[in-house]
């Protein structure tokens, strides 16, 4: 198991398939409670995300480890996972009376300026945030769903945003990302273990993955449950799958005529899969080898 895991987690379930992972009660069980976790995102909001774009705000590696330790994390999943989890997270929705969105990445909103609607929301947070930016709760519109408040917010945000979104839906835009190089990331934003959220990102704008490489700080972006294989007889050595890993763990040899994992540097997202005409690669249990099981 993961080091998230091993904390927040129970009947040696992955703690993103954990139910009550996903219910913002739980985690925040009093009224106190709940009200420090949204003061906690209003602050968020204001004093943190815009600082974003500050290059020396992102340099302190105190400050960013500080954040990990507050609760900020995430961890790679592969694509069947990514359907798992918002599998649960659609049961907790609605029971909860939230939604699953999809909105803009806010990696890339600094880095790029640019606004790319490839982050999948859910549950409370999304519900606060939306309560944040646009000044009332659409938890009031949802529970009567289609009621003339929540279809004004839902025009409102269909500008921009996938409101709610679907599961048929968020599967067709994971394959989408795939294509375009994406990988998954499960996370909690400053208020782990809650489960809230899949970001669809690259090396090139990951905030999270960057943190982990420029400054070793492994919380925001744990490796993750699964590993590639290369099966060799399968394998034809056409090197297709080199150029999807983004971290580096696949070579391929036109002397030795032979294409390898690293399964040190194997992040699990499954990515290189997506390349291999061959079905040469398949995906294991991280835990089920000894060179990796403690690698996260
Ligand atoms: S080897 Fe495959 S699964 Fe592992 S990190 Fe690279 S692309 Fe992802
Ligand atoms: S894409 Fe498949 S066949 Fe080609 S090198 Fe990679 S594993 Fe081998």
């Amino acid at each position: 198991m993961c080091d998230i895991c091993t904390k927040h987690s129970n009947r040696d379930k992955i703690w993103y398939l954990n139910y009550e992972n996903y219910l913002f009660d739980k985690i925040f069980p009093t009224p106190e409670e709940q009200e420090k976790a949204k003061q906690a995102m209003i602050s968020t909001f204001s004093d943190t995300e815009w600082r974003y774009s500050e290059p020396e705000f992102v340099r302190s590696p105190e400050f960013l480890q500080d954040r990990a330790n507050k609760g900020f994390g995430s961890q790679i999943i592969t694509r069947e996972e990514c359907m798992d989890i918002l599998r649960v997270a659609e049961e907790a929705t609605k029971r909860e009376d939230s939604m699953i969105v999809v909105g803009h990445c806010p990696c890339r909103l600094v880095i790029d300026g640019v606004r790319d609607y490839c982050c999948i929301g859910f549950g409370m947070p999304v519900t606060m945030s939306m309560e944040i930016a646009y000044g009332r709760l659409p938890r009031e519109g949802l529970t009567e769903f289609g009621g003339a408040e929540w279809r004004e917010l839902r025009n409102d945000l269909r500008k921009g945003a996938k409101v709610p979104l679907t599961l048929t839906e968020a599967e067709e835009l994971m394959k989408e990302w795939e294509k375009k190089g994406l990988w998954h990331l499960v996370m909690s934003r400053g208020r782990m273990p809650l489960v809230e959220a899949i970001c669809n990102c690259e090396r090139r704008y990951c905030t999270y993955y960057r943190h982990r490489d420029h400054y070793g700080i492994k919380e925001y972006c744990l490796k993750g449950h699964y590993v590639a294989r290369i099966d060799p007889l399968a394998c034809t050595n056409c090197g297709a799958c080199v150029e999807q890993c983004q971290f580096g763990a696949i070579h391929s040899s036109q002397i030795a005529g032979k294409t390898n994992i690293d399964i040190l540097k194997c992040f699990g997202c499954g990515l290189c899969r997506n390349a291999c005409a061959y079905d040469a690669i398949s995906l294991v249990p991280r835990v089920e080898i000894p060179a990796t099981r403690n690698l996260w």
